[in-house]
């Protein structure tokens, strides 16, 4: 256990990997989590895409996403407790705070590897 006053849901390192769709971090208790672009986008916190009080978001609607909607542009720090990526359709709005990537750690790695040997979107995790 990390002890000493480490915040385990600080970031060390954020790296984003086009080649695989995955964003990586690495966080001060040594720990790595990894999520499959098109996860993240799923997991769109937005309004627009989760929906807010009460009212479902879109993405309640689909079944699948378009390969724009999961292809990361950029990705940006929102001050020290959340990033905000770009997708590939102009989609920007999500604010993923870092405490929230933290805790979907290991849902991203079961999503990982059910992906794995599959080819093309999986569709809703
Ligand atoms: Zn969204």
């Amino acid at each position: 256990m990390a002890g000493g006053g480490v915040d385990p849901t600080e970031p060390v390192d954020i790296r984003y990997d086009n080649a695989r769709a995955r964003l990586e971090v690495d966080w001060a208790d040594g720990v790595t989590t990894a999520y499959r672009y098109e996860f993240l986008r799923w997991k769109c916190p937005c309004a627009e895409c989760a929906g807010e009080m009460g009212h479902p978001g879109r993405l309640q609607f689909v079944q699948s996403l378009a390969p724009d909607q999961y292809r990361l542009t950029s990705i940006e720090g929102v001050g020290l407790y959340a990033v905000r990526p770009t997708w590939g359709d102009g989609h920007d709005t999500g604010l993923y705070s870092l405490r929230r990537l933290r805790a979907m750690g290991t849902e991203a790695a079961d999503d990982e590897a059910a992906a794995l040997g599959l080819d093309g979107p999986r569709g809703r995790p």
